[in-house]
């Protein structure tokens, strides 16, 4: 592919996501995004869930934007999308610019790594829980994990559900708890990390904390909402264990500026979906390379996201772990479900490692037989 490469439909196909019976999960709508062009190179990502705006939005607002335009422009196809970012969801300019990624390392014949710069082939994999009513699921799982060769585990804790499903009497006793329980189970050495996803109050975060570092836990992530600064930064002067903050904060390496200058987190953190794509998450993780910083790839929410986030992984250095979020019916111990909607599972071996994609583009294929069978549209 060279010059006078044309962008010539972009379309968006709706499908069904089947669930296995059991799953914590009602069942949702996933979308494939699809960019075609002149050469018949079509690049991808999923869309997950679609929702009207986004599907509306990509369709109605960028599809005019990109038709006729040269795909391997991605700079400047993200910088336009950036500009209208205050009529535009947040997550669409991520999908697009994933999309595009796909479609420049198949016309080069090479994985998106490849282009990006690969610093390394594998990377050590962390299990992510789900959010469990009581400890001994936790305790379980992780061990089950464990014995499957992954390096480390994170809990999302029971404190959740009282933002998930109103139950208004879970408390920070009940993470406390679990966060002892799991280390019991998996030993002194074994790396555990926290991810409280905005549950507590700020003496509940410092509770917590405290309780965490006792149990030489490794990171602890997200305890206050993002927009709360001033209070991440106060944590930080609390505690030793490092903080984990901004998975979900706004304006993308923009919006990062601030968490570093007034020191309110020790990590940066982001993913495809959120932080504006491959190019988006590159550009956060050169701010935080500068700053001595790790940047920690999120889970992105879907198989072929997680895959993007994968190459970014592979061309960082300032990253130490692969997400893994797992989601499945209890005590079946896989991960099958971070791979729903490819032909093949993520590559990750039996010590553990994700292994950085071979094959051109984002290098996994959809599994269009898969997608078909629960189609309800393709829209234009
Ligand atoms: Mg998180």
């Amino acid at each position: 592919m060279g010059r006078g490469v044309k962008i010539t439909d972009v379309s968006v196909v709706v499908h069904e996501r089947h669930l296995p019976t059991g799953m914590p999960l009602p069942p949702m709508e996933m979308a494939v995004l699809r960019i075609h062009t002149d050469e018949g190179i079509e690049g991808n990502t999923f869309i997950s869930p679609p929702g009207p705006n986004v599907t509306d939005q990509i369709l109605q607002q960028v599809k005019p934007m990109l038709l006729g335009r040269d795909p391997l422009d991605i700079g400047a196809v993200w910088h336009d999308l950036w500009a209208r970012r205050r009529s535009m969801h947040s997550t669409v300019q991520g999908y697009i610019d994933v999309a595009l990624w796909d479609i420049a390392g198949k016309a080069a014949g090479l994985p998106i790594h490849r282009l990006l710069g690969t610093v390394r082939h594998e990377l050590p994999a962390y299990i992510s829980s789900w959010v469990h009513g009581d400890s001994a699921t936790y305790a379980e799982e992780a061990a089950a994990y464990l014995d499957q060769g992954f390096c480390a585990y994170k809990l999302h804790p029971p404190t959740q559900r009282r933002m998930l499903r109103d139950e208004r009497g879970v408390t920070i006793a009940d993470d406390i708890a679990a966060c002892e329980l799991v280390r019991d189970q998996v030993g002194g050495e074994y790396r555990l990390m926290l991810d409280s996803a905005w549950a507590y109050s700020y003496p509940e975060a410092v509770t917590v904390g405290q309780a965490i570092e006792d149990l030489g836990y490794y990171w602890y992530e997200d305890p206050l909402p993002a927009d709360d600064i001033y209070g991440y930064r106060r944590l930080k002067q609390q505690l030793s264990i490092p903080i984990m903050a901004t998975e979900m904060s706004e304006g993308g390496v923009y919006g990062l500026a601030p968490w570093i200058v007034q020191e309110a987190t020790d990590f940066l953190r982001g993913d495809v979906v959120i932080k504006g794509g491959i190019t988006g998450m590159m550009k956060i993780a050169h701010l935080a390379e500068a700053f001595q910083m790790n940047c920690e790839v999120h889970d992105a929410y879907n198989a072929l996201n997680n895959v993007a986030t994968l190459h970014v992984a592979m061309a960082i250095r300032n990253c130490e772990y692969y997400e893994v979020i797992v989601i499945h019916p209890p005590e079946q111990y896989d991960t099958a479900h971070f791979s729903y909607g490819l032909t093949e599972p993520i590559d990750i071996d039996a010590r553990g490692n994700a292994h950085a994609p071979t094959r051109p583009g984002l290098g996994y294929d959809i599994d269009w037989e898969l997608i078909d069978a629960s189609r309800v549209a393709e829209l234009r």
